[in-house]
């Protein structure tokens, strides 16, 4: 019996289905993915589970999307292993591909392992654990780029809320940036576990508060400053709650919207009280920044709501 608590799955991969996997990988509940390019190997792709999962289960699904992928023309070179990982090697090969991240103009995401010299950036330091938000991911930094923009305009909101917190990263930037309170939300006990180590690590703990719950739950006084870094099929449903949270004039910013679903997540939002003020992408997912309208629009939502409740 290994002691392991991870399992790698590695897949040979052309850049054909590179990026589609690395998604699949992260849906299938990956706590890391890292695309490796050794110099003389064929490229490969890594990812890590935690051994809740079943190894011959994931090899399988891996296995069918790959097939999906050839049935579809795509150049799908290998198959894919599972192999039970040392817990030394996860964390090796963890911190071998976090390094610190340059951010906008004023940040810097670095590990705590890697302390980078003095840059005149504002450094958030996370470590990303068991939680999703190292700041390498396209949603992530998109996030990141629009708070970054909003809060150096000068008006800092006193308050804020972070829907779907994971490592606490946005949360904590909120925070560095001048946000007096935040409430940071997710429904995974290892992502509020991390959320409240990283804003201990990052000296903000009384201001930002994390709370374990489902965002659809979530009752609480509405803020001037949102920041959800969902999946587009949750943005659809919370649509209608949105309004609930947003203080009329209030900003919302959404993450994890690929690019194609962007204009989607746009109209669901638009018919409740929601009108677009920016947008970004990063490595093809979009984050789209808007405004709660004051008036009948951001009612109506809260009249939906009401109904539907
Ligand atoms: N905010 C971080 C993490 C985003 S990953 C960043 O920007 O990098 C999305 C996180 O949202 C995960 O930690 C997941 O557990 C959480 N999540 C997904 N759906 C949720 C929901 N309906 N309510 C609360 N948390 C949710």
């Amino acid at each position: 019996m290994s002691s392991s608590r991870y399992w790698e799955l590695s897949v040979p991969v052309g850049p054909e289905v590179s990026e589609g996997l690395t998604n699949f990988a992260w849906e299938l509940g990956a706590l890391g993915v890292v695309e490796e390019e050794a110099a003389g190997k064929p490229p490969r792709l890594r990812a890590f589970f935690p051994k809740t999962e079943f190894a011959a289960a994931l090899e399988e699904r891996v296995r069918v999307y790959l097939d999906g992928l050839r049935a579809l023309g795509f150049d799908a070179p290998g198959e894919p292993s599972v192999v039970a990982l040392a817990d030394e090697d996860w964390a090796d090969a963890w911190r071998a591909h976090f390094r610190p991240v340059p951010v906008g103009r004023s940040l810097l995401v670095a590990p705590p392992w890697d302390r980078p010299p003095r840059t005149g950036r504002l450094v958030i330091t996370i470590e990303p654990g068991r939680a999703f938000g190292t700041g390498q991911h396209g949603s992530t930094m998109g996030c990141l780029l629009r708070l970054e923009a909003l809060l150096a305009r000068g008006a800092t909101p006193t308050r804020a809320i972070d829907l779907g917190t994971g490592s606490g990263i946005l949360a904590i930037a909120a925070a560095r940036l001048g946000v007096g309170s935040v409430l940071a939300v997710d429904e995974d006990p290892d992502a509020v576990a991390s959320a409240i180590a990283n804003a201990a690590r990052n000296g903000v703990c009384d201001r930002v508060r994390c709370v374990l719950g489902g965002a659809g739950g979530l009752d609480a006084p509405d803020a001037p400053l949102v920041v959800a870094n969902l999946l587009t099929a949750a943005h659809l449903r919370l649509a209608v709650r949105y309004g609930r949270w947003v203080t009329e004039g209030g900003a919302l910013i959404l993450g994890g919207i690929l690019d194609a679903e962007a204009s989607g997540v746009g109209e669901a939002l638009g018919a409740h009280g929601f009108t677009p003020r920016a947008r970004v992408s990063v490595e093809g997912w979009t984050t789209l920044q808007f405004r709660r309208e004051p008036g009948p629009r951001g009612r109506a939502s809260r009249a939906a709501l009401h109904d539907r409740a």
